[in-house]
């Protein structure tokens, strides 16, 4: 049961991995959280470095989705400048929105990869979909206060896989 919540690799930032680090173990496509993965919560725009961290993957050649728990409005309007679909009002860890992205990739679950800042939602999610799951320290330490309560049984977890050495680092 607790194996659902091991990500296959735990990253400092997304500078830690680069298409080609995906594309070596088979992956198409790529399943993106948006707050705190990609952009600092509640901020209003990308920074320079995401934007071109986007453009390079889709040069690569892999799909990108963004799947969100956030409102539609905010989804909406961050990521229709973008180019990239989304799924908004996720429900994380639900399964559906998962399955969605799937099908808006047009990647098979073995191969997909998620990256979210959140074990309970992003990687639990990912994990029980069969995706390949990468956790991302978050961006910003502002969150939803919901969030700064689970982010305390994460880090307990968190040490506890470090102990075991479950997780793989990247590179
Ligand atoms: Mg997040």
């Amino acid at each position: 049961m607790l194996v659902k919540f091991y990500p296959n690799a735990y990253i400092s930032s997304l500078a830690d991995v680069n298409p080609g680090y995906f594309s070596a173990r088979g992956i198409k496509g790529l399943i993106l959280d948006l707050d705190n993965t990609i952009i600092p919560w509640r901020a209003g725009d990308f920074e320079p470095e995401i934007v071109n961290l986007i453009k390079e993957y889709k040069e690569a050649g892999l799909k990108l989705c963004v799947v969100s728990n956030a409102f539609n409005k905010r989804v909406t309007g961050l990521l229709e400048p973008l180019g990239i679909p989304w799924v908004a009002r996720a429900g994380k860890p639900r399964r559906k929105p998962f399955v969605k992205a799937l099908s808006i990739l047009g990647s098979t679950a073995g191969e997909t990869a998620i990256i979210g800042d959140q074990l309970f939602t992003d990687i639990f999610g990912g994990n029980r979909i069969g995706l390949y799951t990468v956790l991302v320290v978050p961006i910003s330490k502002r969150e939803f206060i919901g969030t700064k309560f689970v982010r305390v049984l994460e880090k307990i977890f968190l040490h506890k896989l470090a102990q075991k050495g479950v997780i793989e680092k990247p590179r």
